[in-house]
């Protein structure tokens, strides 16, 4: 057995972070990754998501010159995206350059599958790790699969097949309206596919305002794809014949295609990293975390595994909180001291491989003195990349309501804004605000648009710093933006 500083399991955007700053640090580090140091973000979520994105909304602007630029005739082909992905997200799923940078950082690599045998121990095909100061567990999700009659015995896609395809499927039949459903569905209809999409709830993107769901199934739909809410599931089969077929009966009634894409969310494997030697139940969904990441004596997670949001930007956050209070411990793992001064490593970003396995850059170039705060979930963004983006930020309008506070809501929609309406063709969106009329200051917000997600920004700043609207309205937006729409909603807040 050996004795190291620390021991990460798990190597996504999290795990790789803490890893990294820890390493860089100069603490004695195992890394342990089952698959690619770099995990789902790089390799088969955001980043290579994102070029299929870029690539398809290339198209849609095509497609929008007739009546505002002249004719215009798009031609799709999946082939320069497909490649992209291949050369310059994924290295074609190779993680070497990730793994040397970590080594460079000072880290130990190992290839394999960790779990916990002993309070302070891990285990990786036979070798053993025991830990002094702290282990980190980041062990991220993959997608869930439903218990659907017939299912299981078809080649159906997950989001890694999906991303993988080298080719756009003539029709496509995702199952799940969320975020990834939803983006995905559109991209690949934008290259040509005939695409339904199934989801049970009563409208798509669920966790989102009603009305954003609405308003992208309405695009969806202008766009020529197939939308199906609160629609159940029974059955999936498949044949081979012609290339091959799946027959999916939802709520009765048979569909049709060529491909099935299966995107009903994440599961996490909780009882699979021994985690009953510190007091975890084996059938937990997620790891319990407190404010700065700490599990029980020594044991650490961040990242999708902590259930705090399934984000890239959820994981890098936690994991500069997780670092400092890591660094603040005792050197044989006391979390006596306080993370104040340790010198961790907050505003530390997403230079990792979680934007490209080739970046040169590492999260922890960005390390700076400052430590953070304990973590805080309440102004957490998200955005959907569908087109329009839907972003937003805090409690939709319902959770406010829920939470007993006294709200007022206001909204603008895109199209009637000075931008929106000169933006014309693809202006589809809306900015709406929440404001906690009993603090004066916004706990929510949305903002739907063309390029939703960037507006999002200064929303995001509002709700965290808990900016009061009565500054927000005294501010100068600059004509004619799209965040210029905030302004509006502002004035409408009743
Ligand atoms: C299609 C898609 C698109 C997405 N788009 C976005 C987006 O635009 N923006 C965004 O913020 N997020 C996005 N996400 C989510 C994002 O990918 C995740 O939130 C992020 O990857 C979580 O990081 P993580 O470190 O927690 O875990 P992961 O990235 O899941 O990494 C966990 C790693 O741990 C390894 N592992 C698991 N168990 C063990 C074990 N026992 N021993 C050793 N290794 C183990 C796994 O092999 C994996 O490499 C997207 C996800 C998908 C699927």
């Amino acid at each position: 057995m050996k004795t190291v500083d620390v021991v990460v399991v798990g190597m996504g955007p999290g795990g790789e972070a803490v890893a990294g700053s820890l390493a860089k640090a100069g603490l004695d580090v195992v890394g342990i990754e089952a698959e690619l140091v770099g995990g789902e973000c790089p390799y088969w979520g955001c980043v290579p998501s994102k070029m299929m994105i870029r690539a398809a909304n290339l198209l849609a602007e095509g497609g929008r010159i007739p009546g505002m630029a002249g004719a215009s005739s798009v031609d799709p082909d999946f082939a320069p995206v497909a490649e992209r992905i291949r050369a310059e997200a994924t290295d074609n799923w190779d993680d070497q350059v990730a793994v040397d940078r970590f080594v460079e950082q000072g880290g130990t690599f190992v290839r394999g599958k960790g779990r916990l045998v002993d309070t302070d121990i891990v285990e990786v095909d036979g070798e053993q790790f025991r830990a002094r100061r702290a282990i980190v567990f980041a062990t991220g999700t993959r997608a869930a699969v439903p218990p659907i009659s017939g299912l299981s015995d078809t080649p159906f896609w997950t989001n890694r097949e999906a991303i993988s395809a080298t080719e756009a499927p003539e029709s496509l039949i995702v199952v799940g309206g969320g975020a990834i459903g939803s983006e995905l569905a559109q991209a690949f209809s934008r290259f040509g596919a005939d695409v339904t999409v199934v989801e049970g709830a009563d409208r798509l993107l669920p966790y989102e305002e009603p009305a954003a769901g609405e308003l992208i199934a309405d695009v969806f739909e202008s766009e020529g794809m197939v939308v199906r809410t609160g629609a159940a599931v029974d059955a999936v089969s498949y044949s081979d014949d012609g290339g091959g077929r799946f027959t999916v009966t939802v709520n009765g009634e048979e569909l049709t295609a060529q491909k099935l894409l299966i995107a009903t969310g994440r599961r996490t494997d909780v009882a699979s990293l021994g985690l009953d030697h510190v007091g975890v139940p084996a059938d937990a969904r997620f790891i319990p975390v407190d404010d700065r990441l700490h599990v029980a004596q020594k044991v650490w997670a961040v990242g999708d595994i902590t259930g705090k949001g399934a984000f890239t930007h959820v994981a890098m956050y936690q994991a500069g909180i997780a670092t400092a209070a890591i660094l603040a411990t005792d050197s044989d793992g006391g979390v006596g001291g306080s993370s104040d001064g340790a010198g961790g490593v907050a505003g530390s970003d997403s230079g990792t491989s979680s934007e490209s396995t080739r970046s040169e850059e590492s999260a922890t170039d960005s390390a700076s003195s400052v430590s953070p705060a304990p973590a805080d979930y309440s102004s957490l963004p998200r955005v959907t990349f569908t087109d329009p983006e839907v972003g937003s930020v805090g409690m939709t309008e319902e959770q406010a309501r829920d939470a007993g506070l006294d709200i007022r809501v206001g909204r603008a929609d895109v199209p009637s804004t000075a931008r929106g309406w000169i933006h014309k063709a693809g202006n589809e969106g809306f900015i709406q605000v929440i404001e906690d009329s009993t603090t004066g200051t916004l706990v929510g917000a949305t903002s739907i648009g063309p390029v939703g997600g960037e507006v999002l920004g200064a929303l995001v700043v509002a709700v965290h710093a808990k900016v009061p609207v009565a500054t927000l309205t005294s501010m100068i937006y600059a004509y004619p933006t799209f965040h210029r729409g905030i302004e509006d909603a502002l004035n409408d807040l009743s």
